[in-house]
C-alpha cells in the first residue's frame, strides 16, 4: 500500500490569533494552550512574536512563553522577528526557527512597518546572521502575497522582488501570506506555479486567512500545486469581532479534518485537537469560527432520539 503523503500543519494561533486580543491572556494560559496543541501531535507552532512589547502588548511575555513550553513532544517552535534586536531576544529564548516578515506591496509595508519593502529587507542580513549563529532555521514571510488592501493586485514582479531577496540571503523557506484574505483558488495556483518555476529550490508554506470564506478552497488549490505546508490557527481564532474584514486564519482542526479525509497524513490526533479548540473557547469566553469543533468529524454519529426532528 502506498504510504500517505505527509502534510505539515503549522499552528500560528498563539501568535497570529492572540496578537490582536486586547485583553491580556496570562502567560501560563498561553503555555498551557501551546502544550495542548503540541500534545495533539502538531509538530510546528508559531508560539509568539519578538516585536516591540509596546506595539503588541499581548505578546510582551514572548521569552517567558517560550521558556514554559514542554519540548519533550519534539515540537519545533518558531517565532516572528522584525529586526536584529528581536532576533537576539528570540535566539536567547531558545526558539528553533525565526520568521522574517515583509509585505510584497510598499503601501502595506509602510502602514505596517513605516518603511518601504526594500528598506525593511535591508535589515534582514543581520537577522539571518544572528539566527544561523544560534543554529536556528530561518523562514521568510511575504505578507499581501495574493493582494493588497491598499493597492489591489500584487504583481508577480513585486512578489519575485521579495523572494529574490530572500533567496539571495539563503532563505528558501518562503511563507506566502494572504494577510487580508484576498487569495482565490486560481490566484493561488498561478502564484505557486510561477514561483516554483522561477525559484525551483524554495519550499513554500501557505498562510491563508478565511476573510472571504475561501480559506480551505485555497488550500485545495495549494495541494493541487504540490504545496505540503500550511499555517492555521486553532478554532480559527484571530481577527477582531468588531472589525469587518479582519478575519482569523483558516482553522487548524477544520484543515486537519479535510486533510485526513483526503488521505493525507498529518501526525495529528484530531479528537485531541478539537478538545484543545474547545478549551480555547473557554479561555476566550466566546465562540470561535471553527466548524468541525462544533459538528464533530463527519462520522460523528448522533443518537436519533437526541436530535430534534426536522419539520418540512
Ligand atoms: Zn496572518
Amino acid at each position: 500500500m502506498a504510504s500517505k503523503r505527509a502534510i505539515d500543519v503549522v499552528e500560528v494561533g498563539p501568535r497570529d490569533g492572540l496578537q490582536i486580543e486586547s485583553v491580556f491572556i496570562p502567560t501560563e494560559i498561553k503555555i498551557g494552550l501551546i502544550n495542548n496543541i503540541a500534545a495533539a501531535g502538531v509538530k510546528h507552532i508559531e508560539a509568539t512574536s519578538f516585536v516591540s512589547p509596546r506595539a503588541v502588548p499581548q505578546l510582551a511575555d514572548a521569552a517567558e512563553v517560550i521558556a514554559g513550553i514542554d519540548r519533550s513532544t519534539g515540537v519545533r517552535i518558531q517565532t516572528l522577528v522584525p529586526n536584529a534586536r528581536g532576533a537576539e531576544r528570540a535566539v536567547a529564548s531558545g526558539i528553533d526557527e525565526v520568521m522574517l516578515f515583509v509585505s510584497a506591496s510598499d503601501s502595506h509595508n509602510i502602514r505596517n512597518m513605516n518603511r518601504l519593502t526594500m528598506e525593511t529587507m535591508a535589515g534582514f542580513p543581520d537577522v539571518v546572521t544572528i539566527a544561523r549563529a544560534a543554529g536556528a532555521g530561518v523562514h521568510g514571510a511575504v505578507a499581501t502575497a495574493f493582494g493588497c488592501p491598499f493597492e489591489g493586485e500584487v504583481t508577480f514582479e513585486s512578489l519575485f522582488r521579495v523572494v529574490d531577496h530572500y533567496v539571495d540571503l539563503g532563505v528558501i523557506n518562503i511563507n506566502l501570506g494572504d494577510t487580508t484574505g484576498m487569495a482565490t483558488p486560481p490566484i493561488v495556483s498561478r502564484t505557486c506555479e510561477a514561483l516554483k518555476k522561477r525559484f525551483p529550490a524554495i519550499q513554500i508554506t501557505l498562510h491563508f486567512h478565511n476573510t472571504r470564506g475561501l480559506g480551505l478552497a485555497n488550500v485545495m488549490a495549494g495541494l493541487e500545486s504540490g504545496i505540503t505546508r500550511y499555517d492555521a490557527s486553532l478554532g480559527g481564532m484571530g481577527g477582531c469581532p468588531y472589525a469587518p474584514g479582519a478575519s482569523g486564519n483558516i482553522c487548524t482542526e477544520d484543515l486537519v479534518h479535510l486533510l485526513h479525509e483526503m488521505n493525507f497524513s498529518t501526525g495529528i490526533d484530531l479528537d485531541r485537537l478539537i478538545a484543545a479548540a474547545k478549551g480555547l473557547e473557554t479561555i476566550m469566553g466566546r465562540q470561535l469560527p471553527g466548524q468541525v469543533m462544533k459538528a464533530g468529524p463527519r462520522l460523528t454519529l448522533h443518537g436519533s432520539e437526541a436530535v430534534g426532528r426536522a419539520v418540512g
